[in-house]
């Protein structure tokens, strides 16, 4: 069943139907087999870039799509109900340009922007270490001033296009103040010194290549630090915030590729001389699917419109990330189900839907840290906005 969405522009829902045409025609058919082969698609990469879907949040003055983010997240929900991996690789390339196109100069985004929205370039982003992600302040990386450039040596675990990237977006330790000292560099993934480790053997999302990536002594123009020295940690919290709904709204897509393919079956698959969903136990199965994928997406949209209009979010957003990644966990788990022996074998997708979810629940801050962010925020007590709605509507 086609999603009914509401987004605010006419131009917007023209490109959800460009983005469901693409999704339907590219990406569907490859996604099976890519994750089956562990194969990294770039190709699709470039293939959304030249549709203009990898830079869409961002402004138009540098190669961006000048869009809500709010209706960058629906075109995000609808590459990943198809291939969740794709998803979460749009995802992190839109975290990538973060940085630069809220923190750097005029200068750096005339420089780097352009080709980095146009999708000509694929990002990266390297906060976690082997011993640090939960807690990024304790990296150990080091970025050490020499002349007019930085010399950074250490490890990045877990990169996201790690090894497939063609810059990455990297924190690293300009002092030894714990959140005061880290700094944000943008390094050109030719450069000399920096190599990844072979791919981690993932349980899924295995078409998305993570690696772990080594800085021996890379040496990094002076003119790529992002921001100050010093406000790595904040650019990079900021950049969480964001990211954070990117990947609820990818769960709230692989939520809804797996009710969509669990409905299908229950419609087709007959026990007992009548078609599964004619049997209340499982009906109400998949009505408790379609109500944790609809309160899902409208977690994650409520948030990314308290940041459209320049709100405070951070808090609504782990909500997002927990709801939504929690959701599509069960979701998909009910999917299998669903659909019975046959949602056990890999010759149906559920399964891999299974697996998929349990990473969103791990990355971009476990859910165990969305609770501590939620919790904090309660702690210090947070203002209740109210806000005007956007005078039109269209649907899509
Ligand atoms: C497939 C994949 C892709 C990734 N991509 C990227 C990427 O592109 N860039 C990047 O920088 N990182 C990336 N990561 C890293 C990811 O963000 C970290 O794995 C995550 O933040 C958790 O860190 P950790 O694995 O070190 O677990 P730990 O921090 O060691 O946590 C272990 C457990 O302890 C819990 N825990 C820790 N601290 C607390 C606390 N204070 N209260 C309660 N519970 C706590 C956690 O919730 C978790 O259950 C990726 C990870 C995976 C698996």
């Amino acid at each position: 069943m086609p999603v009914q969405r509401l987004v605010p522009t006419q131009e917007a829902a023209d490109l959800l139907a460009l983005t469901r045409e693409i999704a339907q025609q590219e990406l569907a058919p490859r996604a099976a087999a890519a994750e089956a082969d562990e194969q990294f698609p770039r190709e699709v990469f470039r293939t959304l870039g030249r549709a203009g879907l990898l830079g869409l949040p961002y402004g138009e003055e540098f190669g961006g799509g000048g869009q809500p983010y709010e209706v960058y997240l629906q075109v995000l929900e609808e590459i990943a109900s198809v291939w969740a991996s794709v998803g979460v690789g749009v995802s992190v390339h839109g975290l990538s340009c973060f940085g630069l196109a809220t923190r750097g100069t005029d200068e750096q985004k005339q420089r780097l922007l352009p080709d980095m929205l146009g999708g000509e370039l694929l990002g990266a982003y390297c906060l976690s270490e082997p011993h640090a992600g939960s807690d990024p302040a304790a990296m150990r990386t080091t970025a050490v001033r020499d002349g007019d450039s930085y010399v950074l040596t250490g490890e990045k675990a877990w990169t996201t296009h790690g090894g497939q990237a063609d810059f990455y977006k990297v924190m690293a330790r300009t002092s030894d103040h714990r959140s005061r000292g880290i700094s944000c560099f943008l390094v050109p993934a030719d450069s000399a010194g920096l190599s990844a480790d072979p791919a981690e053997r993932k349980m899924g999302l295995t078409g998305s290549t993570t690696a772990l990536m080594r800085f021996e002594g890379v040496r990094v123009d002076a003119d790529r630090r992002l921001g100050e020295e010093g406000e790595g940690l904040p650019i990079a919290l900021a950049g969480l915030d964001a990211g954070r709904l990117g990947i609820a709204a990818v769960a709230v897509g692989l939520a809804q590729g797996a009710l969509d393919d669990a409905l299908a079956y229950a419609k087709e698959r007959e026990t007992f001389g009548v078609p599964i969903i004619e049997h209340q136990g499982l009906a109400f199965v998949l009505a408790d699917m379609s109500a944790a994928v609809e309160t899902a997406r409208a977690m994650t949209l409520h948030a990314a419109r308290l940041k459209d209009a320049g709100l405070p979010y951070s808090r609504q957003a782990s909500i997002a990330k927990l709801v939504a990644t929690d959701n599509a966990m069960k979701v998909t788990t009910d999917a299998v189900q669903v659909l019975g022996g046959f949602g056990y074998t890999r010759d149906f997708p559920v399964e891999r839907y299974m697996r998929e979810a349990k990473v969103m629940q791990i990355f971009e801050g476990t859910n165990q840290i969305q609770r501590l962010v939620i919790s904090r925020a309660l702690a210090k007590g947070g203002a209740v906005t109210t806000s005007v709605a956007p005078a039109e509507f269209a649907l899509a």
